[in-house]
């Protein structure tokens, strides 16, 4: 059985009425300014706590492994200063999109590599490469875009959705099993991490995530159109390097673009900065 195809052609309705209820808690808040409708059902069939668990102890190894390359920045580095801070303004909004997130122990880390990436683990465990500000040189505005950007998949639980969806289908059928808590728990975040660190999202997460993390950023004070100049200077980095590490799983293009200025109206306001035409 395919349990995608099950939720989209039809389930039994007591399953989704149960479904249902048990996603009412993440559901978009009453205020949200971006229409992105209800996270997908399909993420409760993984206890969001193991999927958490697993992106906490993946996080955890990845900052050994920096840690032993001498590629982890000190506490005192002065763009790990800034992200945090830029993370400190972001997260008490983040609680509105997902209850669960209100007890996350959220981390920020900098890690120097000058591969242009960052993400945003299940559980709020942060990390940029140094690549993605230096060689994008991004403003604090295109840093929170960022940051909202990644902040917005783990509060939407698009891994959580993404990996019950798999669960039906052939090499992620062990990693489901784990997170459902049918294996042994040793083996989680070996198995489970390395899944959650190369998941590659469908487009809709991607355009769920642009919107939510707009609004996120736009709610902390952050000029919403810089949405529009982050994107813009991935598109131009990705003719010119290829598409690596962020720029292989967010691919920029016209349409992106188009969507987020589209929505720049709904959210200009939050920001408490003056429209200026630009
Ligand atoms: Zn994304």
């Amino acid at each position: 059985m395919c349990l995608a195809c099950d939720f989209r052609f039809g389930p039994a309705r007591g399953r989704r009425a149960f479904l249902l209820a048990a996603g009412a808690a993440a559901a978009a808040p009453a205020l949200a300014q971006v229409d992105v409708g209800e996270a997908s059902v399909a993420r409760n069939l993984v206890p969001a706590e193991n999927i958490e668990r697993a992106g906490v102890q993946q996080y955890h190894q990845l900052l050994a492994q920096a840690r032993a390359k001498g590629l982890l920045a000190p506490d005192g580095n002065a763009q790990l200063q800034r992200l945090r801070a830029i993370a400190s303004k972001i997260i008490p909004f983040t609680a509105q999109w997902n209850p669960r997130a209100a007890s996350w122990k959220w981390e920020v880390n900098l890690i120097a590599s000058e591969q242009i990436n960052a993400f945003c683990m299940p559980g709020g465990k942060i990390a940029f490469f140094a690549g993605i500000l230096d060689r994008l040189k991004l403003s604090d505005d295109e840093v929170a875009m960022v940051m909202g950007h990644e902040m917005a998949h783990a509060l939407r639980e698009h891994a959580r959705a993404r990996l019950a969806k798999n669960a039906g289908t052939g090499a992620a059928l062990s990693i489901a099993a784990q997170l459902l808590g049918l294996g042994q728990a040793g083996d989680l975040a070996a198995r489970a991490g390395t899944q959650l660190i190369t998941l590659k999202f469908s487009r809709s997460d991607e355009t769920d995530a642009d919107l939510v993390g707009l609004e996120l950023a736009a709610r902390a004070g952050y000029d919403p159109k810089a949405s529009v100049s982050l994107w813009t200077k991935l598109a131009k980095a990705s003719k010119s390097e290829g598409a690596l590490g962020f720029l292989s799983t967010h691919p920029s293009g016209p349409d992106r673009i188009r969507v987020l200025q589209a929505n720049l109206p709904k959210v200009e306001g939050l920001s408490g900065r003056l429209r200026n035409g630009g």
